[in-house]
């Protein structure tokens, strides 16, 4: 059976982008579908680590990954929400200089992030090692549990009064004095289209012309088995390639970005070479983990663009037509900037700038 029906407003993707897009519209009073090809939540935003740092976002995303921890923290339990801090360590003189420097940007550019004394890092984290030579240390860092995303987002949006269909994979798009969408069972047309589908963007792009210039990464993540207490705070490694927290099941969750293979169109696998060097750069960070059992690694999808900047804004020259991906850090920024992009969506005045995304596609030409 096809429905047929016109809103105001159409977001595909049911990520924490999209989500957080749709949920500003129909909270604004627009009639929104967000339309998801399987869950909501099921994609990057399901599968993250779910670290909220401001120690390893960029400098230029600092304003919105504050922002976006507020949103955060107003979620709170619903989203398993911890404050916690978060320490980034160096083993080395050399990556201590390097994490002095890029904290000190960091501290700059509005991030409350502070170096410690080499005597004050066991007092904030008894649980590493003694091999750390300094470490810088943010008391606003923490962690939200991503699985928990979908559900979340699922119930504020049907307060708001937001129609979800899941389980529809978009396959057509077309520009007619609007933007019609067509996915299995769903036929549905609105004056203004939110792209927000994550490192599958650029095959829905390319149904209306355009090709967005979308790199993937294959992050992997490992949950152990259940631990006694051993890390209090978020832990990180001063080259970006390690993050750790305990949740309070006791299991503990390790991630970094280290690659995995496969695509967004194939699926994911787990690379064990650099599965085995993810897991032995958390033990030398959290020696207790030695004696832990690694219960499960999964990869998800991450977008990027080279600049490595977010693709948030209307599309020049096609009105009514918008796109949110690849944002880096987007689980801790995207409650935020989703809100942003509603906003644009909505004619209002954004309170920080988006980032055009035709500038990839004259990358991409
Ligand atoms: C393994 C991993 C670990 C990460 N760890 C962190 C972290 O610790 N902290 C952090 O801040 N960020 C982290 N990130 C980044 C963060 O998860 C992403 O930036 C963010 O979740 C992206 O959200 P999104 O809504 O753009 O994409 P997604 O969550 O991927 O959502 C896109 C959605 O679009 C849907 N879709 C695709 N094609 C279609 C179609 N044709 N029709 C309808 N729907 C469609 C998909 O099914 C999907 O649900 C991590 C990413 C990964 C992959």
């Amino acid at each position: 059976m096809t429905r047929v029906a016109t809103y105001d407003a159409i977001v595909i993707g049911g990520g924490v982008m999209g989500c957080a897009a749709a949920l500003r519209l129909a909270e604004a009073g627009m009639r929104v579908i967000l339309v998801e090809a399987a869950t909501l939540g099921g994609g990057a935003s399901g599968a993250n680590a779910g670290t909220l740092s401001l120690q390893i976002k960029r400098l230029a995303l600092i304003p919105y990954a504050l922002r976006g921890l507020e949103r955060w923290q107003a979620l709170g339990s619903r989203v398993g929400y911890r404050k916690t801090g978060g320490l980034t360590l160096a083993f080395t003189q050399d990556e201590a200089a390097l994490l002095a420097e890029r904290m000190a940007l960091k501290q700059a550019a509005g991030a409350p992030v502070t170096m410690l004394a080499r005597s004050a890092i066991a007092a904030h984290e008894p649980g590493v090692s003694n091999a750390v030579v300094a470490a810088s240390w943010c008391a606003e860092d923490g962690y939200a549990d991503s699985t928990k995303t979908g559900l979340t987002y699922r119930s504020l949006l049907q307060a708001a009064g937001a129609d979800i269909a899941e389980n529809q994979p978009v396959q057509q798009i077309d520009e007619n004095g609007g933007w019609t969408v067509v996915a299995d069972a769903l036929r549905v047309h609105a004056p203004r289209l939110l792209m927000a589908a994550g490192a599958w963007t650029v095959p829905l792009a390319k149904q209306i012309g355009l090709d967005p210039d979308i790199r993937v990464r294959v992050n992997t993540v490992t949950v152990t088995e259940r631990m006694p207490p051993i890390v209090a705070t978020v832990v990180g490694h001063a080259t970006g390639l390690l993050t750790l927290k305990q949740k309070p099941n006791g299991t503990v969750l390790i991630g970094g970005g280290w690659q995995g293979r496969g695509s967004p169109g194939t699926g994911g696998t787990i690379d064990q070479a650099n599965l085995i060097t993810n897991l032995q750069l958390a033990t030398h960070a959290v020696p207790a983990l030695r004696t832990a059992r690694a219960l499960r690694s999964w990869t998800g999808f991450e977008a990027h663009t080279p600049d490595f900047m977010p693709l948030a804004g209307e599309i020049s020259g096609r009105p009514g037509l918008f796109m949110l991906a690849a944002v880096r850090g987007g689980y801790t920024i995207g409650p935020y900037i989703g809100e942003l992009m509603g906003d644009a969506m909505l004619g209002r005045q954004v309170e920080l700038p988006l980032y055009d995304p035709s500038r990839t596609f004259e990358a991409a030409a």
